[in-house]
């Protein structure tokens, strides 16, 4: 696999406005407290939104946790000692160059200046002096609220695995190389907020520690890049949408010695979606430090204790799931209409299977409740008997539904039911004691095809 070129994507049909619509329209994710007139960059997901964030969720515990032999998992607390952050740095340096526009009065961060322009009004080098912005959210714990009440929501996850490092180790009895993975909603005192879903002040993250020796580091790092990419592979989202921008030393951030994004086409241009972080042995270091406790490992071929290096991999379900919605979206025409269809890959649109009557006909609904009793246990259904065939198949369309099983008065003769394609919209007929394995194979067969495995990295 190697990095793109530089350009717009090709096969982009959605606007983010587009998006943002359907989003609220069918459920997917709503402006926060809307009656109250929203609050700024904070978003509600929906009831079709939460469904699909677990599917990512899901996947993502199942490629990064359940299906291999050298990760675990964590949950560990939002609000923590402080301590935690002073030594992970985000108290003293965790921060955005900011800027204010002299003309429109927006404050933007001078790292998202292109070519001496406002990003909001346009108006070129009228900026005041870089300030530094921290991004931590503060509360206070305890009845009284002085200095030393000040404890942070957590601006990643990240730390949570460092901090229990020695727990996992005793626990488990692992030995290096292993991860510690975690998911969990972070938060951040953003400024640059635009983007819909893209940035948001609380989000969730989905992160992974990869604890190894610092003569295979830089192995793992090129071996979780490329393992990065085939999640995405899996999840749907198209190759040429997708590329690694590797950063220059300049833009790394403290503890990094070497990172490469997941860069992801949106309408506005390549963005992050996902960073890849060699964190050295900065993390584990800090925390001995300040804490006082010795976090090292005992390699028993070398015969000595080490700090383990770490390659970290880091995304936002959020982010993911605009990237899906954005990525999904499609248009055609299905006899003579247009369509609005997103192509979500089976595991991660929010229905699998919609159950549908032809009609609200007395004769047919206990013969659907019946099929979807069937299908429930199985798959993720919805049913749905309001409105026309028709405008039912293009709802199901819209949100990304892969198969839909209709029952039809033919049905109550031959105990038969059509399963209805999304993206062909080609019908079969099958019987009922056979539904369950037709929809699977299905479902299978739309699964999207990813690379072959990664080769594990040796010692360099
Ligand atoms: P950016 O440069 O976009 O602010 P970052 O480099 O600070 O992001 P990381 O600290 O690397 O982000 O966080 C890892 C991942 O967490 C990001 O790639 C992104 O998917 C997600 N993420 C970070 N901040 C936000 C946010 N404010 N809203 C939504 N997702 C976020």
């Amino acid at each position: 696999m190697t990095d793109e070129e530089d350009g717009p994507a090709s096969g982009m049909k959605a606007d983010l406005e587009t998006i943002t619509s359907l989003a609220k329209q069918r459920g997917f994710v709503f402006p926060s407290a809307e009656i109250y007139g929203g609050f700024a960059s904070t978003y509600d997901y929906g009831p079709l939104g939460v469904e699909m964030r677990r599917n990512i969720r899901e996947s993502w515990w199942r490629w990064m946790v359940q299906a291999r032999d050298d990760v675990v998992g964590v949950e560990a607390a939002i609000i923590t000692n402080p301590d935690v952050w002073r030594a992970a740095g985000h108290v003293d340096v965790f921060t955005d160059p900011l800027v204010d526009c002299l003309k429109c009065k927006a404050r933007v961060r001078a790292d998202h200046i292109e070519d001496g322009a406002c990003p909001n009004c346009g108006a070129t080098g009228q900026f005041t002096e870089e300030r530094a912005f921290n991004l931590l959210l503060r509360t206070s714990v305890g009845p009284v609220e002085d200095e030393g009440a000040t404890a942070y929501l957590r601006p990643e996850t990240a730390q949570g695995m460092f901090v229990n490092f020695e727990n996992v180790l005793n626990s488990t009895r692992r030995s290096l190389p292993f991860g510690i993975a975690q998911i969990g909603k972070s938060f951040r005192n953003e400024i640059t907020t635009q983007q819909f879903i893209f940035r948001t002040r609380e989000f969730e993250q989905m992160e992974m520690e990869f604890f190894c020796d610092a003569e295979s580091a830089l192995g793992w790092f090129e071996y979780w890049k490329q393992e990065r990419m085939r999640w995405y592979q899996s999840i749907g989202v198209r190759r040429e949408h997708l590329r690694f921008r590797d950063h220059g030393a300049d833009e790394r951030s403290h503890y990094s010695s070497a990172t490469a994004d997941v860069e992801a086409h949106y309408p506005w241009g390549w963005a992050e979606l996902e960073g890849v972080a060699y964190r050295g042995d900065y993390d584990l270091t800090q925390h001995a430090e300040h804490s006082g406790k010795s976090l090292s490992y005992f390699d028993t071929e070398r015969e000595e204790h080490i700090v383990p290096h770490v390659v970290e991999p880091a995304v936002g379900v959020d982010r993911v799931m605009l990237t899906l919605l954005m990525d999904a979206y499609d248009e055609d025409v299905v006899a003579g209409d247009k369509r609005v269809v997103m192509r979500l890959a089976p595991d991660i649109a929010p229905v699998a299977v919609g159950v549908l009557p032809l009609s609200r006909n007395e004769k047919l609904l206990p013969t659907t409740r019946r099929v979807h009793d069937v299908l429930r246990p199985h798959f993720r259904t919805w049913y749905d008997d309001a409105q026309s065939i028709g405008r039912r198949y293009r709802r199901q369309d819209e949100i990304g539904t892969p198969l839909c099983v209709t029952v039809d008065f033919d049905t109550i003769d031959d105990e038969a039911v059509t399963i209805r394609d999304r993206d062909t919209t080609e019908q079969i007929r099958v019987p009922i004691s056979g539904v369950v394995d037709a929809v699977r194979d299905r479902l299978d067969e739309l699964r999207p095809e990813v690379d072959e495995v990664t080769a594990l990295p040796g010692r360099s």
